[in-house]
This record gives structure tokens, C-alpha cells and sequence, in this order.
């Protein structure tokens, strides 16, 4: 019998071949299968007329097909289709449409969804790439009822045109029906019902087949209280997982540092200026931490140029100085190596002789191994390296403190393995993360850590001039980069790509392309949105071809910047030489670093008063904000300046248009969110964010905070039976394992 933990392999319509495809999808079981949501819904109850539409609004209609052409025009082959209801007609227009040629009869209904447009010549409307389905020619059709006569759920494909809306109403209508009375709950009674919210089998039914009468509007907002009920329980589950891990930690042993004279005289004696008001209390709030007794998880936020690293320092020199090792991990080789010299150099204001160690990949194996011997026997103090590195091999003798800088480039499940080093005690955590997550975002995502925020910059920064420019003033732009090399400073210019002009480089994290109704169905998370969007853009536009890195560096070199000292750097060149060029650029011996985004993240170079990004158009806003925190550290003016090329989008001219208005990161997070979804304000995939099935925290923010003190008050203060209370936790325990990979919840 068919149960929600059922291969769908099992399921009737789906065999071995259907099920590896839905594999890719992530769709494993039954259950899957159900959470495969419509991503909007069609009015075929009561169907629009082609006589009532409007030009400008998206509309649904059903009409009969009247003809069809392929229409060669010199740019693209368009297919045109005409249709119709009674008297009046509409045409539809697919760009680059050979592949729909012979697909439709005259005479055949189809249901197209689409922005309605004036059209000049017929009078009539038109719709462009409208989204369509040929509705079944047989009235008696049992699926006939699955298509038309009620409000239709739309979802996205699950693998080409086979397995689109058709097929998967189909499939979940009889999984529904097969299943009736048979979906357990997985919320305490008395929660949903004081919650006013519907049982978990109503609402999936609900939300694939909504019965007559469900306003529209809520539907297309996933606000009907089925919905709701369907995103409360994602995260109601991910808000207790984090909550109990939490608790959990909180009654292990960790570490209750002191601190004497002694240590506050060695973290004074290091300070090379005066801290800001927010350093100070951000330390002040990491060590009264490390003074409890249990273990200490803090995520310190701070925009670029807030100042993280010094607070890090002081807070790793407390550990040390109780006699402890601490270790501090970057993303990159290029960032450990940077602030294994900064460190060293501040160090060295010190009366004391701290040692420091290490540990990156380009060592070789006999200096690996010997750092490796001196962390073992507690003859070094501090250590730096990579976070792969020390992660994977690296034994303490008595670690207790872990800085992780630059938190978003690891994710969260990183960061939960790393929390389980082999000690008596738990060693403190400290995460430091320059994307400024709205906090109340941070808080409910990062439910298991407390958030201290550096939100004032250190003094004496003026602000960085930014200006937009097209690339046909690059002239100017050139000159500016003269000027201010003339002046001693140094420049760098990034580029989207490392040479020719292909896109799809790993180290790329692009905008996605403005979105625009596309002819295929399309999801409603933001990650698989860009992708589908992405495809679209290539076939229906000409590729536009990018400027690199090398192909730019050696132009420049022979032109405009000809006679300046130039370096080039990107993700591919080998470790040490990447390296090399960034600390000649360190040390002032190259005026102009020609580079890919790889010195996004946490470089700093005080001299450096230019930045340069070519294709800024390219770029999200997180990104440019990044790199736009790479100049400005000094006291000399600095400018960014964004060269776009080409046709530039409206959604990329809004972001580049926010980055000229302001440089709050706070501000700019705030509209990325609005603009592209959490997903990618954090950084892309590599995130480690959650992947929601339902919920989308841009959307759900409220029902984020309703999860949120609800699992605090499960914990404290349950309601329901035992049995139903066991229950939750069982759940809590396999969905954590399951969707976020993590043993430990429960
Ligand atoms: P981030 O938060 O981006 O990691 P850093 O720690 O790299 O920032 O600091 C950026 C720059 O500001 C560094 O050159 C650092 O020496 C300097 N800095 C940090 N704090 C202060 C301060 N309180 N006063 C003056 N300069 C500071
Ligand atoms: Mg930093």
C-alpha cells in the first residue's frame, strides 16, 4: 500500500525510467511528490472572454485554435497562432517558435496564460510566448476534469513537456485520492486549531485542487490558509530543529575564560588605533561569552570595512592567554595568507612572543606535516589556514576558540560539522560574516547562534564616490586610472569573466536576467527562476560577448594603461602564483590588479582607491557591494566606478542605480532580498540556506516569526498529547536529516 515514504517508482504511471528523471528533481518519494506545489493557478471555472481583456494585465483564456504559421523573419523564425472565441480572435506570438510547428489543430482548445498586449494591425489583442496547454478533445474524458470546468493548478515541469502540468495533476489527483484519510498530521491539534490553521491532508488537497470559490488572488500570493498552513509547518520544523540545537549546546561543557589585568593588558597592547563604539561592544558581547561556562556561538555581522578582524583578534588572544590555542579559517588561500601577515604584523606590537602558524594548501607536505606536529603539541598558539585544511586533518591540543571568517561562503552545514571537534569541552565559536542579513532574518535563520553587528564604520573613510558609466566613456575611465596611479594609489579593475567570453565559469554568481513570461512554465524559487531565465536569454537574444580579465589585461597593458605596473589575477591561476600577485599588489609593487571576482571577498589593500568593474550590468548587488568594499579603507577619496556595456536590463539598471544611492549594506541586502530572493543574498547556492519546498522567506517572513515562538513555546510549554509530542520529534528528527543533512537534530 501507498504511503507517503513510498518510492515513487511505486507510484501507477511511474516506473524505474520516470522515477531517475524525477531523482534530479529531488523528488524521491511520495511525499515529494505531494510538495511539488503549482506555481500558479488558472480561473477555468469561470474562463475570461477574449472580448473583456485588458491591455497590460496577465490573463488566462480558453479559445479554440483557428490557424497557425511559421513566420521566417530575418532575425528569428516566430510562430504565429491565431485563436479565437466566436467572433473575436487573438493572435499568439512564440519567438524563435520552430519547435511548436505542427504542434496545434485548428479546431483544438488551448488554454494560454499571458500578458495581454494591444497589437496594431487586427485591432485585437495579441499575447507574446503566452504559456499554453492543448485541453483534451473529449468532454468524457475522466481527465477532462482535471483540466478546465475549475480553478486549474499550473506547476512547473518535471522534466520536459512529458512530464509537465498535465501529467503531474494527473499523478497527484489519484495519489490524493488513493491516499484519502491517510496523511498523518504532523502538527499538535491544539496548535493548528489555535492557530486557526486547516490539517495537513486538507491543505495539500486544497492547494493542488483549490476548491471553487478560493479567491484567486490568494492563490497566485500562496496566501490561502492552506498554503500558510503548508509553509508554517517547513518552518515551524527548521525553527525547532535550530531552537532544541541550541538548548542542546547550551548545557554542554565549553570553556569559562578569564579575564584578569593580564589579558585585558595583552588585547589592549595589540589595538593599532582606537576601536569604534561598535568594536567595543561587539567584543564586550563575544567575551562575556567566552566567560560562561558553555559554549559559545556568535555570529559577528559587519559590512565590509567594519573593522572584524582586530575584534576577532582581541577575543582570540583571551583564549590564548588562558592558556588555549585558537584558530582562525578563511574561505581562501589568498584570505588566510592576508591575515596571517596582518595578524603577524599586529602581533608584533605585543610585548609577548605569540606564535603563530599556518596552514594553507600551497605548503608543501613536509611544512604541512610539521605544522601539523607543532598544532598537536600545543607549540603554537594561534593558527590560520584555510577552513578545508584545518577541518580535515588538523588534531588540537587544547583549542579553544574557532574565529570562521567570512561565514557566507561556507554555509551552515559546514558549520555544524565544525562545531564537533573532539574535546571535553565544547571549543567557542565565533562566525563572522560581512553580508548584512536583515536581522531579522539572521535571527530566525541563524536561530542557533547570537548575532552581535559592527554597524559603524572606523573613522576617517570618506565615502566612495560611485558612478555609472557606459563603456563608451571608458576613455575617461582610463584616465582616471592614471591619475590616480600618478597620485601613488592603486586601482583594480574586475571583469566578469577570466578570458574569451564564455559565461559559465564556476567563480561566476550573476544577476539573474530581468524576468520576462517565457514560453515553458516556470518556478517560483528564485534559484531554479534565473536558470530558466538564463536559457531564455540565450536563445532569444544574441550572446552578448564579454570582456575578461585576460583578454582585458593584455589590451590595457598595450594601451590605455601602457607603462603602468599591471597584475592579473584569477581563480585559475595555480595557488602560489595567485599568491605572489596579490602580495605585489599588498606591497604596492603592481599600480593595477586586472582581476576576476575572486578578490571579492575580505582583501584589503588600505592604497587602493579605484575600483573598476566592467559589465557591472553582469553582477548582483550583493557582489558589487563586495567589491565595491575593496577600496575606501584608506583616508584618500576613493571612487567605484561601474562600467555597463550594451543593452542594460531594467532590474540591472536598479541595482546599479541603488549601489550610486548608497553604500548601507543593510539597505542594499534589503532590496537584493526584494530583488532576487535569501537564496542569493547569501551567496548563491554555496549558502547552504535551506532549500524550502513551500516557503520563501522574502514572502513567509511574518509566518518565519509565527515559527519562530512557536517552537519556543513547544519546547517550554508543549500542548497536545504525548504521543502527538512524540510525534513532532520524530518528524523533527527525519525531516533534519533529510533536508538539511544533519545527524544531530532530535
Ligand atoms: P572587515 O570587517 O571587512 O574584515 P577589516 O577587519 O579588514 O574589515 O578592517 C578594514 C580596515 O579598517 C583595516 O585596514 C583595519 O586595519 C581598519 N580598521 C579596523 N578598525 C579600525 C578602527 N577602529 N580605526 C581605524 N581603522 C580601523
Ligand atoms: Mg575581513
Amino acid at each position: 500500500m501507498l504511503q507517503l515514504d513510498t518510492s515513487v517508482q511505486f507510484v501507477k504511471g511511474i516506473g524505474p525510467q520516470i522515477a531517475a528523471t524525477l531523482k534530479e528533481k529531488r523528488i524521491l518519494t511520495v511525499e515529494d511528490l505531494l510538495f511539488h506545489l503549482p506555481f500558479r493557478y488558472e480561473d477555468r471555472l469561470n474562463p475570461r472572454s477574449l472580448n473583456e481583456l485588458v491591455p497590460g494585465e496577465m490573463a488566462s483564456v480558453i479559445a479554440e485554435v483557428r490557424g497557425s504559421t511559421l513566420l521566417r523573419t530575418r532575425s528569428m523564425p516566430i510562430f504565429e497562432m491565431t485563436v479565437g472565441q466566436g467572433t473575436t480572435a487573438m493572435k499568439c506570438l512564440w519567438f524563435h517558435g520552430s519547435y511548436l510547428e505542427g504542434k496545434f489543430k485548428s479546431g483544438q482548445m488551448v488554454a494560454l496564460y499571458g500578458k495581454v498586449e494591444p497589437s496594431r494591425s487586427t485591432r485585437a489583442f495579441k499575447m507574446i510566448q503566452p504559456q499554453f496547454e492543448i485541453l483534451p478533445d473529449n468532454p468524457d474524458d475522466e481527465a477532462h476534469l482535471l483540466e478546465v470546468g475549475r480553478i486549474t493548478p499550473v506547476y512547473e515541469s518535471l522534466g520536459g513537456s512529458r512530464l509537465a502540468s498535465r501529467w503531474i495533476r494527473r499523478i497527484i489527483y489519484s495519489l490524493l485520492e488513493e491516499l484519502r484519510g491517510q496523511i498523518p498530521e504532523t502538527l499538535p491539534t491544539p496548535m493548528l486549531e489555535r492557530l486557526g490553521l486547516p490539517v495537513r491532508e486538507s491543505a495539500l488537497r486544497a492547494v493542488h485542487f483549490p476548491p471553487a470559490g478560493t479567491p484567486m488572488s490568494q492563490l497566485q500570493a500562496s496566501a490561502t490558509p492552506a498554503h500558510r498552513r503548508l509553509i508554517f509547518e517547513e518552518l515551524f520544523y527548521l525553527e525547532l530543529g535550530l531552537d532544541l540545537k541550541r538548548r542542546r549546546l547550551q548545557q554542554r561543557p565549553g570553556f569559562a575564560f578569564e579575564t584578569n589585568d593580564q589579558v585585558r593588558e595583552a588585547i589592549r597592547q595589540i589595538l593599532p588605533f582606537h576601536p569604534t563604539g561598535a568594536q567595543k561592544n561587539a567584543l564586550a558581547e563575544i567575551v562575556a561569552d567566552m566567560r560562561r561556562p558553555s559554549p559559545m556561538r556568535r555570529l559577528l555581522q559587519g559590512d565590509v570595512g567594519s573593522g572584524k578582524t582586530i575584534v576577532a583578534l582581541q577575543a582570540m588572544l583571551v583564549a590564548i592567554e588562558n592558556g588555549y590555542q585558537a584558530a582562525l579559517m578563511a574561505p581562501t588561500e589568498i584570505l588566510a595568507t592576508q591575515h596571517y601577515l596582518a595578524v603577524r604584523k599586529i602581533l608584533e606590537r605585543s610585548s609577548k612572543r605569540y606564535r603563530i602558524t599556518l596552514l594553507t594548501g600551497s605548503l608543501d607536505e613536509a611544512e604541512k606535516k610539521l605544522a601539523r606536529r607543532k598544532i598537536f603539541h600545543n607549540q603554537t598558539d594561534l593558527v590560520i589556514g584555510t577552513h578545508a585544511l584545518i577541518e580535515e586533518k588538523v588534531e588540537f591540543n587544547n583549542l579553544g576558540l574557532v574565529v570562521v571568517d567570512e561565514q557566507h561562503r561556507f554555509g551552515v552545514l559546514q558549520r555544524f560539522r565544525l562545531m564537533k571537534k573532539p574535546n571535553a569541552c565544547e571549543p567557542d565559536v565565533l562566525v563572522m560574516t560581512a553580508t548584512p542579513i536583515p536581522r531579522s532574518l539572521a535571527l530566525s535563520l541563524y536561530g542557533d547562534l547570537d548575532l552581535s553587528v559592527l554597524d559603524e564604520l572606523p573613522p576617517g573613510r570618506t565615502p566612495i564616490i560611485t558612478r555609472q558609466v557606459s563603456d563608451e566613456r571608458a576613455e575617461d575611465v582610463w584616465k582616471l586610472v592614471r591619475d590616480e596611479v600618478k597620485k601613488g594609489h592603486q586601482a583594480y579593475v574586475v571583469y566578469p569573466v577570466i578570458e574569451g567570453s564564455k559565461d559559465d565559469q564556476p567563480e561566476l554568481d550573476f544577476a539573474p536576467p530581468e524576468p520576462e513570461p517565457g514560453p515553458e512554465s516556470r518556478g517560483q524559487k528564485g534559484s531554479k527562476k534565473s536558470t530558466s531565465y538564463k536559457t531564455k536569454e540565450k536563445s532569444l537574444f544574441e550572446k552578448p560577448s564579454l570582456k575578461s580579465a585576460s583578454d582585458m589585461y593584455e589590451s590595457l597593458r598595450a594601451t590605455h594603461l601602457a607603462g603602468l605596473r599591471l597584475g592579473l589575477l584569477h581563480g585559475r591561476l595555480r595557488p602560489d602564483d595567485k599568491e605572489v600577485v596579490m602580495r605585489r599588489f599588498q606591497r604596492g609593487d603592481i599600480d593595477v590588479l586586472i582581476a576576476t571576482t575572486v578578490i571579492e571577498v575580505g582583501v584589503d589593500v588600505p592604497n587602493a582607491s579605484l575600483m573598476i568593474i566592467e559589465h557591472a550590468e553582469r553582477f548582483g548587488l550583493a557582489q558589487l557591494h563586495q567589491l565595491r568594499g575593496r577600496v575606501g579603507r584608506g583616508a584618500a577619496k576613493s571612487y567605484c566606478i561601474l562600467m555597463t556595456s550594451g543593452r542594460v536590463s531594467p532590474a540591472a539598471e536598479e541595482r546599479l542605480a541603488a549601489m550610486v544611492r548608497t553604500q548601507n549594506g543593510f539597505e542594499l541586502a534589503e532590496l537584493d532580498l526584494q530583488l532576487r530572493g535569501p537564496g542569493e543574498v547569501f551567496g548563491t547556492r554555496q549558502s547552504g540556506l535551506p532549500d524550502f519546498r513551500v516557503a520563501n522567506l522574502v514572502r513567509d517572513r511574518a509566518l518565519l516569526e509565527l515559527a519562530k515562538s512557536e517552537s519556543a513555546r513547544f519546547i517550554e510549554n508543549p500542548e497536545g498529547s504525548e504521543a502527538e509530542r512524540q510525534k513532532v520529534r520524530t518528524r523533527l528528527k527525519e525531516a533534519w536529516q533529510r533536508r538539511y543533512g544533519l545527524v544531530e537534530a532530535g
